[in-house]
């Protein structure tokens, strides 16, 4: 898998997090399959297309819930033979629902903004099993990321509340970051 960032790309510093299918859009628009490196054994310019495949993308803008249906790209390293999925980052490795989704439930709940957890997951169409799946992910990377001493010091909707106050930019630098230090995503399931 290879995450696919655009802090190189100029034509990502007008963008928000608004819309994350015109975002997958250009990343796949603008990605430049030379400037790939192999996570696997490091190679440069020794990718070619393998397969694409269609997946579901559940997003969630102006207070909806929108089903999506996108195309992943998948490589093959001509120097090790490893095939990898090019995953933007508006998209959770192995989830259904983009990251500004997953971010938006989180959100809504810690505000109650709902009667009940019921109605919450009602309207973003999500099992309420799932939802708790979601929050205690949440809880364990932010966890992840702050340490024991500030995890206990910023509160979840703190936490939450700087994630959608973030730039895009912003935004993408602590998904990579994230990546890098965890070799997984944010909000990523383990197993
Ligand atoms: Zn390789």
């Amino acid at each position: 898998m290879i995450r696919l960032f655009s802090q190189l790309c100029k034509c990502f510093k007008q963008i928000s997090f608004e819309n994350e299918i015109n975002i997958f859009d250009e990343h796949m628009k603008t990605l430049s399959i030379d400037a790939l490196i192999c996570p696997f054994c490091g190679a440069k310019h020794a990718f070619s297309l393998f397969a694409s495949y269609k997946r579901h993308l559940v997003t969630y803008d102006n207070n909806e819930v929108h089903n999506n249906v996108i195309a992943i790209s998948r490589y093959i390293c001509s120097s090790c033979g490893h095939t990898h999925a090019i995953l933007p980052s508006v998209i959770v490795p192995y989830m259904s629902f983009s990251f500004k989704f997953t971010v938006s439930v989180i959100h809504d709940y810690l505000i109650r903004k709902f009667n009940s957890v019921e109605a919450m997951c009602e309207h973003y169409g999500i099992a309420i099993s799932t939802f708790y799946r979601i929050l205690n992910k949440f809880k364990e990377h932010k966890q992840l990321w702050l340490g024991l001493l500030e995890d206990k010091l910023i509160s979840n909707l703190n936490f939450i509340h700087h994630i959608i106050n973030s730039t895009f930019i912003e935004i993408e630098t602590f998904i990579i970051n994230f990546f890098d230090r965890n070799g997984l995503s944010f909000f990523q399931e383990t197993s």
